[in-house]
């Protein structure tokens, strides 16, 4: 069975970004980049299957700039196979991303496609049901617990106040979500052998897919600056200001 990892690089999560003095984006000068954590979590994931035997090849895919190779390399460190770059310096957006791996889709063929549930750039949570639109899979999104059996996986979804669980036929897309695994670190052994494994390389072109972006940002605003607090001398007088001020109690 074959695995296709859709991963994006992003702002590392450690980061505190900065808007940029136009509010056209966020500064990415000088920024460290990382593979975006609900895609380290649908490795991980990919690499379970792969120990317990149901999972035969996993294939990592990018769609953006050269330097992506960068967490295509750390994918393969982690336990991908090989990994296919969708190489792009257009800002990537989710349906021009699912079209590219709706392409990667018809040329790989494989059983199971896991997203992450979100890039924490954008927030979107758009690209893995777009994909299984396009594709015409079913889907299981925000899952946290992923069994595969008999040509079906069942996939138990974080949804509001409790647990879903649904039953799709195979291929499939599914989306990660926080608690479904607790990714590994790459070990200096698998960070050195994943230099060899196979890095393919394609534009857009070669894959017939057009990745101008449709949607355009008109700003980007920080969030407001909390104003400072102050301090209360006694109980009665937070009581009072709670009362009178902030008109929180009555
Ligand atoms: P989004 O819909 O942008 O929030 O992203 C959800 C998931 O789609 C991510 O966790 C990735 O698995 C995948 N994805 C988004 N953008 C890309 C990209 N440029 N290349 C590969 N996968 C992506």
């Amino acid at each position: 069975m074959k695995v296709l990892v859709p991963i994006k690089r992003v702002v590392d999560y450690n980061v505190k970004v900065r808007v940029k003095a136009d509010q056209s984006g966020v500064d990415l000068a000088n920024v460290k980049m990382a593979m975006n954590p609900f895609c380290e979590i649908a490795v991980e994931e990919a690499v379970r299957l792969k120990e317990k035997g149901v999972v035969t090849e996993i294939v990592a895919v990018t769609v953006g700039p050269k330097a992506s190779q960068e967490q295509l390399r750390t994918a393969m460190a982690l336990g991908a196979d090989r990994s296919i770059l969708v190489e792009t310096d257009e800002q990537t957006q989710p349906l021009g991303v699912a079209k590219a791996l709706k392409a990667l889709v018809d040329k790989e063929q494989p059983d199971l496609v896991i997203l992450g549930k979100q890039a924490i750039d954008d927030d979107n949570n758009q690209t893995g049901q777009m994909l299984a639109a396009l594709c015409g899979m079913s889907q299981g999104t925000f899952a946290s617990v992923v069994e595969v059996a008999d040509g079906k996986v069942k996939v138990t979804r974080e949804i509001d106040g409790g647990l879903q669980t649904v039953e799709l036929t195979l291929p499939a897309v599914v989306t990660t979500d926080l608690r479904l695994n607790e990714p590994r670190y790459a070990s200096l052994p698998n960070i050195m052998k994943a230099k060899k494994k196979p890095l393919e390389t394609l534009s857009p072109a070669d894959i017939g897919v057009d990745l101008t972006p449709r949607v355009k940002t008109i700003k980007v605003e920080p969030p407001a600056e909390r104003q400072a607090g102050i301090k209360v001398a006694s109980v009665e007088e937070l009581v009072d200001k709670l009362k009178n001020e902030a008109k929180v109690i009555s």
